[in-house]
């Protein structure tokens, strides 16, 4: 046996990392080390998001973890939850205006939905967590029955190696994940916005809003893959966001942006989460690719990731099996392979 230094090490204190430490510990695991090549938490996607908790969502493997981690949200107990409600607008139901009533179409109201205060959650998960920041994971690899990690202030070794670095997940372990940018906007005051009115989706269209800071904080939509890390914003996307407002929601009127960011939201090619241990490597576990719904899904994320690692069986975690990618990987290989013998590339 060679030396470990520490029983389970994570890569990446945003959500993914930090729920999961949060549970491990819940769940009596101690010898837990969060490294982030950050000075502080959610410099990256979890401090870069519209702090939105809605529940429905497209894809039925990811709602259950959406309802559950919307749940445990909604009591408040984590970080301050503002139960305003949201409008998902795009198929009939009730009419938006009678909770916006300068927005227009009906759709599902869901009243339980709302914000939360996202860098209260973080820090809620993170508390109690050693989290070593400034400190940058390069390379691993496995020797024996340990995990070697290589980061730039020297070399750690682990039992579990845990990795949830959000953008950079597919390169640390070698997965097909894409990061996608994505811009927020915010308005000047409207004074015509009540500080409690809900938010609004578009779903249909690509637009949604709520209150932010006497104003309205809003999204096209848009996503442009990038590189791990690359926030350029793209001026073409404003124009995206002033036709989009004028198609589907006139009554906004002409709307002044003060401030506006670019966030990564980092997807597999199904769009489903990664979660579970890599069957390349024993010890390595992925806790990645949460896209658009990390931080409404984060208290079940990293209950599930928790569970899978401490050995338990869960029938939610199938649909988020990492498997499924490197099959992807081997077929398309397999496939190449076939074009080549037959002369086609
Ligand atoms: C514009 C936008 C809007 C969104 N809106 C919502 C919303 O309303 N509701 C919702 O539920 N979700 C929303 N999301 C999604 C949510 O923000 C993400 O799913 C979630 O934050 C992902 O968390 P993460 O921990 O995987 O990634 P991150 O928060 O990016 O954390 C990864 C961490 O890993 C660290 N790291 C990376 N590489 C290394 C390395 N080599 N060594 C050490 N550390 C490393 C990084 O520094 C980073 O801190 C939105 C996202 C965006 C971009």
């Amino acid at each position: 046996m060679g030396r470990v230094d520490v029983d389970i090490l994570i890569v990446g204190a945003g959500f993914a990392g930090a729920a999961t430490a949060y549970h491990l510990a819940r769940a009596g695991r101690s010898g837990i080390l969060i490294l982030d090549r950050e000075a502080t938490p959610g410099v990256h996607s979890s401090g870069r998001n519209a702090a939105i908790v809605r529940q429905h969502v497209e894809d039925a493997a990811v709602e259950p973890l959406m309802a559950e981690g919307a749940a445990v949200l909604r009591d408040g107990s984590l970080a301050t939850f503002e139960r305003r409600g949201l409008m998902l607008l795009g198929h009939s139901g009730t009419d938006v205006r009678t909770y916006f009533p300068r927005a227009r179409g009906t759709g599902r109201w869901c009243p339980n939905d709302g914000t939360v205060d996202v860098a209260g959650l973080l820090a809620t998960y993170l508390a109690d967590q050693r989290v070593a920041f400034n400190t940058k994971v390069r390379a691993w690899e496995q020797v024996d029955d340990a995990i070697h990690v290589t980061t730039d202030k020297g070399t750690l070794a682990c039992n579990i190696l845990v990795n949830a670095a959000g953008a950079w997940a597919g390169r640390i372990g070698d997965l097909d994940l894409i990061p996608m940018n994505r811009h927020l906007f915010v308005t000047t005051t409207l004074d015509w916005v009540r500080p409690d009115a809900p938010c609004v989706w578009n779903t249909d269209g690509g637009l949604y809003f709520r209150p932010e800071s006497d104003g309205l904080l809003l999204s096209c939509c848009d996503e442009t893959p990038d590189l791990p890390g690359h926030y350029r914003e793209d001026p073409n996307v404003l124009d995206t966001l002033a036709r989009k407002l004028k198609k589907l929601q006139p009554g906004l009127g002409d709307l002044a942006v003060r401030s506006s960011w670019v966030g990564q939201r980092t997807f597999a090619g199904d769009r489903r989460f990664v979660i579970g241990f890599d069957p390349r490597c024993n010890g390595v576990f992925h806790v990645a690719g949460l896209g658009g719904h990390g931080v409404t899904s984060s208290w079940a994320v990293g209950r599930l990731a928790a569970d899978l690692i401490n050995g338990k069986q869960d029938p939610l975690a199938a649909p988020f099996a990492p498997d499924r990618l490197l099959t992807e990987v081997i077929a398309d290989r397999h496939n190449e392979q076939e074009l080549a013998k037959l002369g086609t590339t």
